[in-house]
């Protein structure tokens, strides 16, 4: 999944790539399945710089904050990303700006590894918190079962007040 561009100089080259994102491949826990990407664009030369831009569209399995439980993920959104030669990154011997800071990719050959584009736009897009519903109970914290279920464990939770009244009534009966 790389595009080539030895031959790229005044005109530009456009990609449209489909192409499964291994969550190994993630720098992330939170990805459980292979994502789906879709990538169009357009990879165009400009001075000294090549810059990578179009459309990102992926579709995976991201793990609910909570409850862990998969959750369906879709993002559709421009981007966009420049590269420089290594070259030309850094002038002198000023080593001194980091790719991070510049927030730019340094090119390796001749080539633009798409499968790698794709796995910093996933990083990008991933949202920090994800929750399969926005009532997720989440994990019991002392025995780790998803509370979405019924019955999940049987240790002892905080009461909720407004239970509260309720569990002292059936106290009150026989078995007490
Ligand atoms: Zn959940
Ligand atoms: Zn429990």
């Amino acid at each position: 999944m790389k595009i080539d561009i030895s031959s790229l100089e005044q005109e530009s080259l456009q990609f449209d790539e489909r192409f499964m994102v291994e969550p190994e491949r993630l720098d992330t826990e939170v990805v459980t399945t292979q994502v789906a990407v879709q990538l169009t664009g357009e990879v165009r030369a400009e001075g000294e710089a090549v810059t990578v831009f179009g459309q990102f569209h992926a579709e995976g399995t991201v793990a609910c904050s909570r409850c862990l439980e998969d959750v369906r993920w879709t993002v559709d959104e421009p981007f966009s990303v420049e590269y420089r030669w290594p070259e030309n990154a850094s002038g002198d011997d000023e080593i001194g700006l980091e790719e991070e800071d510049l927030d730019v990719s340094f090119l390796e050959g001749n080539e633009i590894d798409l499968l790698e584009l794709a796995a910093e736009q996933i990083l990008l897009t991933l949202p920090m918190r994800i929750l399969c519903d926005e009532n997720c109970a989440g994990l019991c914290p002392t025995c780790g079962a998803n509370r979405n279920r019924a019955a999940a464990c049987e240790c002892p939770t905080e009461v909720d007040p407004r239970w509260q009244a309720l569990a002292d009534l059936k106290n009150l009966g026989p078995e007490s």
